[in-house]
């Protein structure tokens, strides 16, 4: 078995945007040698979440220090662990695993000790486009080997496939997180804004939990898959019907759309004291009334990802209820293709990238 100080650095294949909006590319690279809390992946897949397209594209520049180039996308990562660092107890070899959108953070403040790594109010090292304490940038999953610290990687369930699995990482836990800290289950009416890669996987996630559940979408062409999906209500954000119809309805709207959307219009679908969360990151700031607030004591909030803790209780409620992504697997040669299709919302419902083609 292959201990820390037999490995040196190591040489990682992938796929990286070269530029901000150029087409992704082959891209060869080293990884870190490992360490003693490290463990090597080998990874099988990686989804392809919307904010690999905004980062790639460098459509965040306002809130980012930095757009790191070449930049090799992708945070929906599972694999195969292949090597483990002396000091690692968690995993051993061949054990499935994942990695989601951080890999380190400072592990002391607030947040870090209140299971909130995605909040360190010092750092969260990202997976891909951000420094890691070294100051070197990272690299994320369309690539074939990852190294990362024992404590940021997930177990993935025995009973889940890794390709379906993979979105979990993201798109699951990104919904799941907001499902309960606002208590979606039973008696509450909970809307999914926007059905992409994570608004099915917040279909799928509040049924599961016992909410009654409305999809929210521009058409009604994905209203099949919708009620497949375990949605009770599906309606068109094109009707101008729909918000008269709803108006007052929900305890809770989750709005995962990525591009521009009148937020006021959706907040007057609240119940009295009810909260919109935002989860999808649009370039442009959104203008809000403060009477789309006022009214109805409504609450307007946000949130990102899910800590390592929170992460893995999503995984294993996943593996309980047997819930996967539904993907479409891609070659790496595909991935400018699937972007496209991905911002004409032609995805049903995740990209997954099957990284043996990359070898
Ligand atoms: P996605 O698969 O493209 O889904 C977004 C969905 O929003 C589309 O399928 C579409 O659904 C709807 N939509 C897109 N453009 C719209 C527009 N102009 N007006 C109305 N609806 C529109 O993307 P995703 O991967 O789910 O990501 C969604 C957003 O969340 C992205 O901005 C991404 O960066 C962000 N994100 C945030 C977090 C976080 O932690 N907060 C984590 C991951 C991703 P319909 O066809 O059903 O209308
Ligand atoms: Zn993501
Ligand atoms: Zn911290």
């Amino acid at each position: 078995m292959p201990n820390t100080s037999e490995l040196i650095a190591v040489k990682t294949k992938g796929y990286a945007a070269p530029t901000a909006g150029a087409p992704l590319a082959p891209f060869s690279f080293e990884r870190r040698e490992l360490r003693e809390h490290d463990i090597l992946i080998d990874i099988q897949f990686c989804g392809i979440c919307h904010s690999d397209i905004h980062q790639a594209r460098d459509e965040w520049g306002e809130y980012q220090e930095e757009c790191i180039f070449p930049m090799v996308p992708g945070h929906e990562i599972t694999g195969i662990v292949t090597a483990v660092g002396d000091k690692v107890t968690k995993y051993k070899i061949g054990d499935k695993v994942g990695v989601g959108c951080f890999v380190d953070s400072c592990r002391t403040c607030a947040a870090c000790k209140a299971n909130l790594e995605q909040y360190c109010l010092v750092k969260t090292v990202w997976t891909y486009n951000a420094r890691d304490n070294e100051g070197n940038p990272t690299y994320g999953g369309y690539s074939d080997k990852f190294v990362v610290d024992e404590n940021y990687a997930l177990r993935i369930p025995d009973n889940l496939p890794l390709d379906g699995a993979a979105p979990l990482l993201c798109a699951g836990v990104t919904l799941y997180s907001p499902l309960r800290h606002w208590g979606a289950g039973p008696g509450k009416k909970v809307a999914i804004v926007g059905l992409g890669g994570l608004g099915h996987m917040g279909v799928k996630l509040a049924h599961t939990l016992g909410a009654e559940v409305t999809i929210l979408s521009q058409s009604l062409k994905k209203q099949a898959d919708g009620k497949r999906l375990g949605a009770d209500h599906f309606y068109a954000t094109s009707d101008p019907a729909t918000f008269e119809k709803l108006e007052g309805s929900f305890d809770l709207i989750l709005n995962t759309v990525s591009g521009e959307l009148d937020w006021n219009e959706f907040l007057g679908l609240l119940r009295l004291n009810g909260t919109m969360v935002i989860v999808g990151l649009p370039e442009k700031p959104h203008s809000i009334a403060a009477f789309s607030l006022t009214g109805g004591r409504h609450s307007l909030a946000g949130s990102q990802i899910g800590g390592i803790k929170e992460t893995q209780e999503m995984l294993d409620f996943c593996g309980t209820h047997n819930i996967t992504s539904d993907i479409e697997v891609v070659p790496i040669q595909k991935v400018n293709e699937a972007y496209e299709r991905v911002l004409k919302s032609d995805v049903r419902y995740r990209f997954v990238i099957d990284i043996a083609t990359l070898k």
